[in-house]
């Protein structure tokens, strides 16, 4: 069990992270950690995460009774709490607005899809939970059922919560989810996003829930075909996204192929071309 002094040290280093690498700006955000005594230690409320210090940190109980420190403990105590609760596992849990995921959850656009193996062997998929009033406790009852089966979790325009079985951890998983969000935008706005086929996304988040872990609930049903992994997915084509063009409801982009001889400048009107072609069936 890690010490607390070594806990405080830690939140201090990862809040600033998370304001260098553009995860949270302001007074957004919130870290904590589980402690041996089973207690919590947390970021104190409206104190800007990259800039914190000891006196910034304070322990609550189980229930969210404050026991020590300056100041009030986070405005979104009972999220944090919700996490501890449903997953004896977790250690630790960052919350942040990162920017580009909360742009899909505004967009209304799931990063809930099988795109990237790596993610899906780590992570398997990110659900978005519906809108609710930040710091309350009906977003912490909103969150709950998802985190039993995800350690990363996105809040309709509102941020992204993570969870670890230690503070590197959790941040790991932020800044995936953030790089899922920047690669996704990057490959849309070149014109489509490829999904991995159903098969493959099986395989891999299988592989990855017994290869690395996971929640415990999804790794008892690690041999299940979905495992993990959303129904989108599951019940996806391999290859369809919603139309680019706004032409039709959806485009089979598995006839789509963007030839690797195209020069940049001229990548984006290639795959229109394409695009439009298939859309009209020729
Ligand atoms: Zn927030």
């Amino acid at each position: 069990m890690i010490r607390e002094r070594e806990l405080r040290r830690q939140i201090v280093q990862f809040g600033r992270l998370c304001y260098e690498r553009h995860l949270l700006v302001a007074m957004d955000g919130n870290l904590s950690a589980r402690m041996a005594d089973g207690n919590i230690l947390c970021t104190q409320a409206g104190c800007h995460k990259g800039f914190l210090d000891d006196e910034h940190l304070v322990v609550i109980d189980p229930r969210g009774r404050k026991l020590r420190g300056k100041g009030n403990p986070t405005s979104e105590m009972a999220m944090h709490i919700a996490c501890y609760e449903a997953r004896p596992d977790c250690m630790a849990v960052i919350h942040a607005h990162p920017p580009l995921s909360i742009a899909f959850t505004i967009a209304n656009q799931s990063l809930a899809h099988c795109v990237l193996p790596e993610v899906v062997l780590t992570l398997g998929s990110v659900p978005t939970v519906e809108y609710e009033t930040t710091g309350t406790q009906d977003l912490a009852e909103k969150i709950r059922p998802y985190i039993v089966e995800h350690d990363a979790i996105l809040m309709d325009r509102h941020g992204a919560v993570c969870l670890g079985n230690n503070l590197m951890d959790a941040f790991c998983k932020l800044e995936t989810l953030e790089h899922t969000a920047l690669i996704t935008k990057t490959a849309r706005d070149l014109g489509f996003v490829k999904k991995l086929p159903p098969a493959e996304a099986v395989k891999l988040r299988s592989m990855g829930l017994k290869r690395y872990g996971g929640p415990p609930a999804a790794v008892a049903r690690a041999d299940e075909l979905d495992a993990g992994l959303p129904e989108v997915c599951m019940g996806c084509d391999g290859c369809s996204a919603p139309s680019p063009t706004g032409i039709g409801p959806k485009a089979d982009f598995s006839v789509v192929r963007v030839s690797s001889e195209a020069p940049p400048p001229g990548v984006e009107a290639i795959v229109m071309e394409e695009v439009l072609r298939a859309l009209q069936g020729s």
